[in-house]
């Protein structure tokens, strides 16, 4: 028997109830059926991501999301800077570059994070500057920034933000309307607990400004104008991935009925076990700044990433994603998001243990399992 459990920081196990909502009969697209779905999707997008701004339902995974996101926030004349600290990061230079888009791409060393100083620093420098890129959970390095500081700067220096909060929403506390988040990225298959194919952006008044008179926006299917004209009426301007909307209504309604302060308690919780339990069993942290929603450990010496991961998922059927780049051999990464509670997280841990000690890494068996078991227990009581 092999039982698969889904640890990877994307994408993330779904609850059965919202599979099996999407496997029900459905109809066309084009109904109030559909439209009534949109509304309460929309709705419950706004909840979840704390904004009383427009949410845009994007089909696509994030990275649809945040290229319709830059390509609409760029219209000639402006400039934009990306701190990147990782494969996310970079990806948006990337696009920005691919759509000719003027752009500094500041590089940051890999675990640490985008900090407000060099915010600040790199807009004083460079005044053409009109809106600023960060990723909020940078999911490669696992390593999250204050996006809320990095906001203030933002806000006072009159730039846009946009800030790539797929790994974050959800899972990390995030306030973007407070924190002067002017674009508010997500996708469906990370804290979501759906499966891929949908992006969400959540758009400002000040970003919608510059959007509308976006006379050269190079996106005919990714067009927020367009897409944001059919929302009004809660329709999409193409065929949408109803199914997946369908399910997001099931999926939100879970994370609603928990409430987002607790949701973002028990993440935090269950990365802070994980890292204590690596800890515990001598395993370092990767991250100088570690995001809550996925924990980057580094392998004790001797074991390489690859038989690690390997035998998590040949005895126990864990999946767990490894390093990317300069990272790979260096780190593997376990996830907090998605359909996991607290006893998966212990249960990781234990096989973890297990298999650490059945490739000969010398440590007290059962350490980990009782450093995560401390926080989880304290949390009850
Ligand atoms: C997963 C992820 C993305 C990419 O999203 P896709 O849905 O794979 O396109 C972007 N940024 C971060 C931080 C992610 O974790």
């Amino acid at each position: 028997m092999k039982k698969f459990r889904l640890f990877t920081p994307g994408p993330c196990a779904v609850p059965e109830e919202v599979l099996v909502e999407m496997a029900r009969p459905f109809r066309h697209h084009r109904t109030d059926w559909f439209k009534g779905l949109m509304k309460q999707a929309t709705e419950m997008l706004q909840q979840v991501l704390q904004t009383r701004n427009d949410v845009i339902i994007i089909t696509g995974s994030g990275t649809a999301a945040a290229e319709a996101g830059i390509v609409g926030c760029n219209p000639p004349g402006s400039k934009m800077l990306t701190i990147e600290g990782g494969k996310f990061g970079e990806r948006w230079g990337e696009i920005a570059q691919q759509f000719g888009i003027p752009v500094t791409r500041h590089a940051v060393e890999w675990g640490t994070a985008a900090t407000p100083q060099i915010v600040s620093d790199l807009l004083k420098k460079d005044p053409a500057i009109t809106c600023v890129m960060v990723v909020h959970s940078e999911t490669s390095t696992a390593t999250a920034c204050d996006l809320k500081a990095i906001g203030e700067v933002t806000h006072a220096a009159g730039k846009l933000l946009l800030a790539d909060c797929i790994t974050s929403a959800g899972a990390l506390p995030l306030k973007p309307d407070e924190w002067h988040v002017d674009v508010t990225i997500t996708g469906a298959q990370k804290s979501l607990m759906l499966p891929p194919g949908l992006g969400f952006l959540g758009i400002s008044e000040r970003a919608w400004q510059v959007i509308e008179n976006n006379k050269n926006a190079h996106a005919y299917y990714l067009n927020l104008n367009k897409a944001r004209k059919m929302a009004k009426e809660s329709d999409t301007p193409f065929t949408p991935a109803h199914l997946l909307v369908r399910g997001l209504v099931k999926a939100l309604s879970i994370l609603l009925e928990d409430g987002m302060e607790s949701v973002w308690k028990r993440v935090a919780a269950m990365a802070a076990a994980t890292r204590a339990a690596g800890e515990a069993i001598g395993l370092k942290v990767f991250s100088k700044s570690p995001s809550d929603s996925v924990t980057a450990l580094c392998p004790p010496a001797g074991i390489t990433v690859k038989d690690l991961r390997n035998e998590l998922e040949k005895r126990y059927g864990i999946e767990s994603a490894g390093g990317q780049d300069q990272l790979k051999g260096k780190i593997f990464r376990l996830g907090h998001m998605g359909y996991v509670d607290e006893m998966d997280t212990v249960l990781a841990i234990a096989a973890l243990e297990q298999v650490l000690y059945k490739m000969g890494h010398k440590f007290d068996l059962g350490a980990g399992v009782t450093a995560a078991q401390k926080i989880f227990a304290e949390r009850l009581a």
